[in-house]
């Protein structure tokens, strides 16, 4: 069931100089239950292998790739570098 999802990485992305590793995510504390990510065991940061969030349409980051929307608190919807890698936010304002 989970290789029905379609993955952002084709190899485990870098992080503080060392591979990530991939894992689901069985948490549900950021309403993403059972996402498969990779996560960084020196820093604790993490990123999502899959596609959602990823639309045609979306900013491109500074990567010049699209990025990705989601929901986070604080915010009502930001967009963030798909894959992590650069610094990239950008916040979508509501004009009704
Ligand atoms: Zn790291
Ligand atoms: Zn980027």
């Amino acid at each position: 069931m989970a290789t029905a999802i379609p993955r952002l990485f084709a190899r485990a992305p870098q992080c503080c100089g060392h591979d990530m590793h991939r894992r689901p995510t069985r948490s549900n504390e950021n309403g993403n239950v059972n996402r498969p990510h990779y996560r960084c065991r020196r820093c604790r940061d993490m990123v999502f292998d899959d596609w959602e969030g990823i639309r045609e349409g979306n900013p491109l980051c500074f990567c010049e790739e699209v990025s990705r929307g989601q929901v986070e608190s604080g915010y009502a919807f930001v967009f963030r570098c798909a894959r992590n890698e650069c610094e990239f936010k950008e916040e979508l304002v509501d004009e009704d």
